[in-house]
């Protein structure tokens, strides 16, 4: 027989959340208000449902409420919310929350306890749990898991990197289409093997000379790039390279091209360095 699953409100947010004994953590139907774009408040309708756990740094389980009037939000561990709400809170002196059986996902009421900081200690040590801050974390701060990776030997979070290299191409791409071009005393070269059909300036800009005008560049990921058009053939190219070809010399195929500044969309001759790359 199924054990009937026991809920109670959690204090502070009764009539919009309940906790049960099973561990799990459910919204109420109610209402909700918040301020339309006009100023005005509006309410609208919330269904009841169980909330969807996240995983905290930690290792908890985590959900995060919210008020009615959109206040107040929080994450809260929902071991904690359990004990909260079946209870009461936690003793001066007990500043932990006990998993008595080791594993810290489970969140039935059966399986937490308030102890203080030494039993809480002595439970990692009998679970095997116990070992340094740093090597107990398994997910990061935003909660996704660590993944080893081999070429840079440690553990780091793909999704979080991958979310920050994203943000600064964001905000390269901004840059770049605010980039102020100073073009009063602008020094034009051929782009170096297709002399006659384009020129590449000391400032970064690229021109069809067919056309006469002066291209609109692209960029991808954080690198300005222009297309260029030869024999029905379409060619992207890094504009960095181009100004290092004419104005430096330089061979990309070869040579390792960057930024003085560390600005990739800052594509003046001036700004362009040139390196050999490592063996
Ligand atoms: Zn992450």
């Amino acid at each position: 027989m199924q054990p009937i699953e026991v809920w109670k409100a959690i204090p502070g947010y009764e009539g919009m959340y309940e906790v049960s004994d099973m561990g799990r953590v459910r919204g109420t139907d109610r209402t909700r208000t918040r301020i339309n774009r006009w100023g005005r408040e509006e309410s609208f309708r919330v269904r009841g449902k169980v909330l969807k756990n996240s995983l905290s740094n930690v290792g908890y389980y985590r959900v995060s409420l919210h008020k009615n009037d959109g206040s107040g939000g929080i994450q809260a561990f929902v071991h904690h919310l359990v004990m909260l709400a079946f209870v009461g809170n936690r003793p001066q002196d007990m500043k932990h929350i006990r998993h008595l059986n080791g594993n810290p996902l489970d969140n039935r009421l059966d399986n937490l306890v308030y102890g203080t900081p030494s039993e809480n200690a002595y439970d990692r040590v009998r679970h095997g749990t116990f070992r340094t801050r740093y090597a107990d974390k398994t997910h990061c701060d935003e909660g996704h898991p660590y993944v080893f990776s081999h070429a840079k030997g440690y553990r780091h979070c793909p999704v979080c990197v991958k979310e920050r290299e994203a943000e600064r191409c964001k905000q390269s791409a901004i840059r770049f289409r605010e980039f102020v071009y100073n073009t009063e005393s602008e020094v034009w070269l051929p782009v170096v093997g297709y002399e006659g059909l384009y020129s590449v300036s000391d400032q970064g800009r690229v021109r069809s000379e067919r056309r006469g005008v002066v291209m609109s560049p692209g960029i991808r990921g954080c690198t300005p790039y222009i297309i260029i058009c030869v024999g029905g053939k379409q060619r992207q190219k890094p504009i960095s390279h181009l100004v290092a070809e004419a104005f430096l010399g330089a061979s990309p195929a070869t040579q390792r091209i960057s930024h003085f500044n560390g600005d990739s969309v800052d594509n003046r001759a001036e700004n362009i360095s040139v390196s050999n790359k490592r063996r």
